[in-house]
């Protein structure tokens, strides 16, 4: 769980929209609104050419995710506590 206090702290990034997710079937660039807690996380994907649908920290009141193109989901989470206990 994200401990930001804030749902408004954001951080634009650019991120590439893939041609499989584009309404006119070519790739193009959109500045994103990204929760700014998480954006180093999805510019690091962005990086490495994994393609987003989504992201959300989850704002103090549930895990932050990121939601792949592919269909996985990322998990975020603040500790390996939690995570064990979302995994179990
Ligand atoms: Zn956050």
């Amino acid at each position: 769980m994200c401990r930001c206090k804030t749902k408004r702290k954001v951080k634009i990034l650019r991120l590439k929209i893939d041609k499989t997710m584009s309404h006119t079937g070519y790739s193009y660039y959109k500045d994103v609104a990204i929760d700014s807690c998480i954006s180093d996380i999805v510019q690091a994907l962005e990086n490495n050419n994994i393609y987003m649908l989504g992201s959300c920290c989850g704002h103090n009141e549930d895990v932050g995710s990121i939601a792949l193109q592919d269909g996985r989901i990322l998990i975020i989470t603040d500790s390996k506590i939690n995570w064990i206990e979302i995994t179990n």
